[in-house]
């Protein structure tokens, strides 16, 4: 966890902050912390300084305030509002890959408007994780001059507001999608196809995701494989691409510096800070992690992704 205390914020995360039930084929957890803010805030957390945006109500649990605490985590961003906070259920099928909503109770997240403290505005370093892409915009509008800004989304914004998804793809620097997202959002059933048309877009780099299978990273002129690091067990793959993402922004942040060396280099710690995080449900995992454990794994990794 951290221990950068200063109050100048290197990195902001906007997202969810949930309470999830969750259940695998061999287990199943109710009322457990999550949100895609929470696992990109706890794993930056390792790297810098991370500031969460976002809104909980009135019951959120003291302990999960807590827990962010313990990471180090700034919540001058974290809204409380009156009422019931965000909480959705999923269940995973027999091979962990696909997943079926059960239920999503928007709640306090329904009215949601961010709003980002005046600390915060001058950071280097945004994530825009998965929230409506008018929401994605208003904070945009906030912030002055970001080095380097993440943005994340899901299905749901490409069939309700592709149009505004669009223009927040416009005006960042990195999109990650899935494989079925970057289809979809493209209509290319090719990879290369459809990263390239995102890239048309506006950002710097299109990052896609293919779940246990890792990552490709696109650029104008060039391709990064991204392997997974492979994991004999894997408990609950819930937030596996939020808690890449914070990985990674952290790492990047910590190095300060956004050239495509920092970017490559970033990226493994954003693997490998997700391989802990499904390890476990929750942030469990994350919670009792420690830098030289992350430092072994990366080391490890970058021997097994080597080719010849
Ligand atoms: P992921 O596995 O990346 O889809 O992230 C899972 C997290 O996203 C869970 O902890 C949920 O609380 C949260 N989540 C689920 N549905 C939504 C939604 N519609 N908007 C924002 N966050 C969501």
């Amino acid at each position: 966890m951290s221990e950068h205390q200063n109050n100048h914020m290197d990195l902001v995360i906007v997202g969810s902050v949930g309470i999830d039930t969750i259940e695998t084929p061999t287990a199943r957890r109710e009322d457990i912390l999550g949100g895609s803010a929470s696992y990109a805030c706890a794993a930056a957390s390792y790297f810098t300084n991370v500031g969460m945006v976002g809104v909980v109500g009135t019951d959120f649990p003291q302990s999960y305030m807590d827990l962010y605490r313990r990471f180090g985590i700034d919540l001058e961003g974290l809204q409380v509002a009156e009422g019931e906070t965000f909480k959705w259920s999923g269940v995973y099928e027999k091979n962990m890959d696909n997943r079926r909503t059960l239920s999503t109770e928007l709640n306090v997240f329904a009215d949601f408007s961010p709003e980002l403290p005046p600390s915060y505005r001058d950071v280097d370093f945004l994530f825009l994780a998965n929230i409506s892409p008018d929401l994605q915009l208003h904070v945009l509008d906030q912030v002055k001059k970001p080095k380097f800004v993440l943005l994340d989304t899901m299905d749901l914004w490409i069939n309700v507001a592709k149009d505004t998804l669009t223009e927040v793809i416009g005006k960042v620097t990195m999109l990650t999608m899935n494989e079925s997202e970057a289809r979809h959002f493209t209509g290319e059933h090719g990879l290369i196809r459809a990263a390239r048309a995102l890239l048309d877009l506006g950002p710097k780099y299109v990052c896609i995701k293919k779940g246990e299978h890792g990552s490709i990273m696109f650029t104008g002129d060039d391709i990064f494989l991204m392997p997974a690091y492979p994991l004999e067990d894997v408990h609950d793959p819930t937030g596996a691409g939020d808690t890449f993402a914070g990985g990674f922004l952290g790492a990047l942040a910590r190095g300060g510096r956004v050239g495509k060396n920092d970017i490559r280099k970033a990226m493994t710690y954003g693997s490998v800070v997700a391989s802990f995080g499904v390890e476990d449900f929750s942030l469990d995992r994350l919670a009792e992690l420690t830098l030289p454990e992350i430092d072994a794994r990366a080391a490890a990794f970058r021997k097994i992704g080597r080719v010849l």
